[in-house]
Parts: structure tokens; C-alpha cells; sequence
């Protein structure tokens, strides 16, 4: 199940940055060797009680004259209509109301997402709360009051937020049909797949109206199954903003991703992977997202034929924490090769949701151990008692040890390759949890 997804939206200096650190806090979730994750700030993991929730700052830039602020600001609230769950429209208290917030709350409005409308900056609530009251003008709802800088009425908040998340009984509504994302940075060629696939298969295409976000997908039959591809909206619109900026980018990437059963990472054959290419790809894998790597524009480059092998390794060079996905060389120009993405996706989904039988991984692993010994420190060795999976999507095991600061990462590492060896879970990640048993 996916989780909900949050944007902040705001002019600049009420206070975005503040707000989002004092959610994310040291939550964010790091991974070593992932790029991306841990240097920007765009989007954060935040659990708070018995919730989680993709937070995202839609804000980042500073703008010097008011034209630009409102400009900015309406891609802002763009973005966030068009990828989050929940809003929350944030003023500040001691600027007052402005014009700009009244224009981007008219459009908050008119987009029928629910928005919660934040008013920082009341450090003290006796003294400010009767301006606070000058925000209902916005007739966006009660504003509630808080402070970021001091984390004061932030469980109010949340408890607003939350009021508007999708009820997990509606989640539940079975939907066999694979989730799909095309993620890739501008110009990379995602509209033009989508319009092939789209085009090449003269199929019924239907958006799907049901709760606000499935407007902006679209449904694609191809040879009699089902498939939806995510956040199509924002590819298919004409008049898109080309210069996308590389914050919207990953912004549009992360809420995708984290909807989506299967990644398809576009790289631009013409440009090779970029660091932001390497930065979407981490934010998928680190999801643990089904994956495919998609080499667009294959038709615009000059081929020998070592070209495939050659470029096949330069991408496994720097995507090197996803040496598990296929790469696919495709034109969305000419339509090479752009139908197997079909049956790469079908691939991908099925070994996401593979369940290996107990026995047989203990065989596996078993076999695994004999053939090379488990590390050992000061005299004590590892002992694996016992692995079983526990999960899919992806697919996770749970390993039972004598003593968990034993396990070295490579030996997982070696356990994972035996078992990929075995059963191959091409085009997914594999977690791996190490517990104790005494
Ligand atoms: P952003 O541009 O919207 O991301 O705003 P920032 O988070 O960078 O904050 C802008 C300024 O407002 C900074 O100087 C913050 O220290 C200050 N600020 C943020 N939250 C509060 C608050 O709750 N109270 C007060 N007094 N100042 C705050
Ligand atoms: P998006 O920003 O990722 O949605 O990229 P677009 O689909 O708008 O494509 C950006 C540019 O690349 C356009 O000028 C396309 O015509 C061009 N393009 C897309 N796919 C291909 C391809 O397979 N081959 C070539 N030569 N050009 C392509």
C-alpha cells in the first residue's frame, strides 16, 4: 500500500524549510550509497504516531521580485495539486495576509484537493491569535495556528492532515492491473513513450475517474491485459513547462515512485546517466520498487556492434545499486523495441511477488553456508539458523542468527547473489532483515 503523500506550499520566508525539518527531524530516512537520498531536502519519510507520509517541499527557490513570487508559486501549487494526497497552504502571521496567498488559495480551492492552511510564525498564541483569524479571508478553511520554530501546534496539524488521508478500506479495493511510472528528468522522452504506447497499440484509453489521483493516470490495454501508468497527466498536457526545473522533477519522480508498482528509469542514450538520472534511480530503489532501465532515443545515436555491450556497461557502472534491473534499448521516436516494455513489466511484477517456500530457500541457503563459511569475529562465528520470507513487493527474508553483529554486509550480499542465483528476482531489490535467536 502506498503512502500518502503531503506538499507544502508557500511563499517564500513563512517558514517551508523550518516546517519541513521539524517534521522530518532525523527521520529521513538515509541510505548509504544511494544517490540523492541523503543530500536533498525535497522530500522526507515522516512518521508521526501510528501514521506515515511522504512529506515534499514544493518550495527551494528564491525569487527577488513579487511577479516572479506569484509566478513560482503557482507552479507550485501546480505541482502539488497535481501529486499530493493533502496540501498544506502555509502563511505567516507576522507578513499578514498578501495578495499572492490569496490567488494561490483560489486556486488551492478550485482544485477540490483538500488543503490544510497552516499559520506560522504564532510563537505565542495569546498574542497573535486574533491574526491569526484574518486567514479565513481565504476561504480555504479554519487556519490553524503554529509555530515551526518552535514546534508548537504541530500535533493539531497533523491531526488535520491525517484527517484527510485515504481510508485504508478504500485502499483495499482489489486492482490486479500493474501499477506503472515512467520517471526520468525533462526532455529524457516520457511523453513520447507514453503517446507510443499509447498510439502504437490503438487501444481504448481511458482515464480513470475515481478519487482524485486516478484522473491523472491512464489505463493501456495491450494485448488483453491491463496496465496503468501513473501520473500521466502532467506528460500528456501540451503545453507543459519544457525547462522543467530539476526539483520538480524529482518531486514528480518521488510521488510517482512511491505509487507505483514498477519504475521504468528513462535515461537519454544521447547524454548517457546523469547524476540526476542516478539520483530518480536511487529514490526508486530505495523504495524498493520493481524496476526496468529504459535507454530512450536509441535511434539517435551511431552503433557498432559493441555499442549495446558498451553501453549496457557504463550504465551498470554508475547504477551499480541495481545491477538487478534489464535494460532495455528503446525508441519512442521510431517505436523500437518500445512494446516489450510489456512483457518486461509483466516479468518485473512477477518476480516482485514471488514467494519461495521455506524448505527450498533453507536448501538454498544451507548450500550457500557450506560452500563458503560465515564471518567470524574474536573466536565466534556467525550461525544461520533459519531464513524465511516474510514479505513481497519487494520480496523481504528474514534471516534468524546466534549473534546479529556477525553478519557482515557482504555475507549478505553473498546470500542474496546465491539466492538470485537460484530463483533470479530479476528486476527487483531484495531486503534482507537479520534477527536473533537465542
Ligand atoms: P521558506 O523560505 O518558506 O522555506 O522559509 P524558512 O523556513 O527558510 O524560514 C524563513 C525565516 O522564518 C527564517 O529566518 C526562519 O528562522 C523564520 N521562521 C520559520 N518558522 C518560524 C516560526 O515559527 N517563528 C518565527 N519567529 N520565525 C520562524
Ligand atoms: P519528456 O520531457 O521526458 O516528456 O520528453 P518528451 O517526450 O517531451 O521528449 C523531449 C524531446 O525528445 C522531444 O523533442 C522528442 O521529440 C524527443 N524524443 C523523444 N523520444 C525520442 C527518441 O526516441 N528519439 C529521438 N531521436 N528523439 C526523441
Amino acid at each position: 500500500m502506498s503512502k500518502p503523500i503531503v506538499a507544502i506550499v508557500g511563499r517564500p520566508n513563512v517558514g517551508k524549510s523550518t516546517l519541513f525539518n521539524a517534521l522530518a527531524g532525523e527521520m529521513i530516512s538515509i541510505v548509504k550509497d544511494t544517490p540523492g537520498v541523503t543530500r536533498d531536502r525535497i522530500y522526507a519519510d515522516i512518521n508521526w504516531l501510528d501514521m506515515t507520509f511522504t512529506l515534499i517541499d514544493t518550495g527551494g527557490i528564491e525569487p527577488d521580485s513579487n511577479d516572479v513570487i506569484l509566478a513560482q508559486m503557482r507552479e507550485q501549487a501546480e505541482i502539488a495539486i497535481e501529486t499530493a494526497d493533502v496540501i498544506i497552504f502555509i502563511t505567516d502571521v507576522r507578513q499578514g495576509l498578501v495578495d499572492s496567498d490569496a490567488k494561490v488559495a483560489d486556486m488551492l480551492r478550485r482544485s477540490h484537493k483538500p488543503v490544510v492552511l497552516i499559520v506560522n510564525k504564532v510563537d505565542n498564541f495569546d498574542k497573535f491569535m486574533p491574526d491569526v483569524y484574518e486567514f479565513y479571508n481565504l476561504g480555504i478553511g479554519e487556519p490553524i495556528p503554529v509555530s515551526a520554530a518552535s514546534k508548537l501546534g504541530i500535533g493539531d496539524m497533523l491531526d488535520e492532515i491525517a484527517k484527510h488521508f485515504p481510508k485504508e478500506e478504500m485502499e483495499e479495493v482489489e486492482d490486479e492491473r500493474p501499477r506503472v511510472a515512467i520517471v526520468g528528468k525533462p526532455n529524457v522522452g516520457k511523453s513520447s513513450m507514453i503517446n507510443k504506447l499509447l498510439g502504437e497499440n490503438r487501444v481504448i484509453v481511458s482515464d480513470i475517474a475515481g478519487t482524485t489521483r486516478d484522473a491523472i493516470d491512464t489505463e493501456i490495454i495491450w494485448q488483453d491485459r491491463k496496465y496503468v501508468f501513473i501520473d500521466t497527466a502532467g506528460l500528456r498536457r501540451k503545453n507543459k513547462i519544457k525547462e522543467e526545473l530539476e526539483r520538480y522533477s524529482i518531486i514528480r519522480a518521488v510521488t510517482a515512485v512511491e505509487r507505483a508498482d514498477v519504475v521504468i528509469i528513462t535515461i537519454d542514450a544521447t547524454e548517457g546517466v546523469t547524476e540526476q538520472d542516478a539520483k530518480i534511480a536511487g529514490i526508486a530503489h530505495e523504495r524498493g520498487k520493481g524496476i526496468i532501465i529504459a535507454v530512450n532515443k536509441w535511434d539517435a545515436i551511431e552503433k557498432d556492434n559493441k555499442t549495446v555491450k558498451q553501453y549496457t556497461q557504463k550504465v551498470r557502472e554508475i547504477l551499480s545499486f541495481m545491477s538487478y534491473a534489464e535494460i532495455q534499448f528503446i525508441s519512442a521516436k521510431t517505436g523500437q523495441r518500445i512494446t516489450k516494455l510489456f512483457d518486461m513489466i509483466d516479468m518485473v511484477i512477477e518476480n516482485s511477488t514471488l514467494r519461495i517456500a521455506t524448505g527450498v530457500l533453507n536448501e538454498i541457503v544451507s548450500e550457500a553456508v557450506a560452500m563458503q563459511q560465515p564471518p567470524s569475529d574474536k573466536g565466534k562465528r556467525l550461525k544461520i539458523y533459519y531464513i524465511t520470507q516474510v514479505s513481497v513487493k519487494p520480496p523481504t527474508f528474514v534471516i534468524f542468527v546466534n549473534d546479529k553483529q556477525l553478519m557482515h554486509f557482504s555475507y549478505t550480499r553473498y546470500l542474496e547473489n546465491r539466492i538470485r542465483d537460484s530463483f533470479g528476482f530479476k528486476g527487483t531489490s531484495l531486503k534482507f532483515f537479520v534477527r536473533e535467536r537465542k
